[in-house]
């Protein structure tokens, strides 16, 4: 048996969201219409909602018309490069370290040599592990403030100011640096709300 997937973006007052629609769904939704859908799988990653149709997924025509919906311009390139002076809050900094073994996540253990992950028990060098880290910081685009996500490799272009510093160091470390930085340019999607690439900062240091 074929499966077949379409990759769409649906829209509603409250934002949007990727949707894979399987099979012969495909052919029976149409750009453009407003529908009712029942029984969708829902998934959260990397800060944005992906929902995907099942075999129980069931939908009918809605007579509820959006009165501004952005349609196809959500299609068009969704990175927007901006610069902003600083951060001006920031959030939620957290560093996960993966099993070098089974590649799950271990709960970060302060500075031990070795640690062992709970889910295979493989003991290990906690430097030799690899980083993930998440952010969130507030930001100031256009006069309005919103708060952005950045992962992992954003994160340590961002720290690459002070080669001192990596995702090895503490959090309180990490977060000073950042409250630091200034003249930060970056590109964000404007639909997920990520950052997607630091392009240039200052440390606000070498003036
Ligand atoms: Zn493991």
């Amino acid at each position: 048996m074929t499966l077949v997937k379409e990759d769409c973006v649906l829209e509603d007052e409250t934002g949007t969201a990727e949707i894979h629609i399987w099979d012969e769904l495909i052919n029976n939704v149409k750009n453009g219409t407003t529908y009712e859908f029942q029984n969708l799988n829902v998934k959260h990653f990397k800060g944005s909602t992906h929902l995907a149709t099942t075999p129980a997924t069931t939908f009918k025509e809605a007579s509820k018309q959006l009165k501004s919906v952005q349609g196809p311009t959500l299609l068009e390139n969704p990175e927007k490069e901006v610069k902003v002076d600083m951060f001006k809050f920031l959030n939620n900094l957290s560093i996960f370290v993966a099993c070098q073994a089974c590649k799950r996540k271990i709960t970060e253990s302060a500075h031990q040599k070795y640690i062992k992950c709970r889910n295979c028990g493989v003991r290990q060098r906690q430097g030799e592990c690899k980083r993930d880290a998440s952010v969130q910081v507030k930001v100031e685009i256009a006069g309005k403030e919103i708060w952005l996500t950045a992962f992992t490799k954003e994160i340590e272009s961002l720290l690459a100011l002070s080669p001192e510093l990596s995702l090895m160091s503490d959090s309180e470390s990490i977060e000073d640096h950042l409250m630091d930085l200034k003249d930060i340019h970056f590109t964000y999607n404007v639909n997920k709300n990520t950052i997607t690439q630091v392009t240039s900062l200052s440390n606000g240091l070498a003036q």
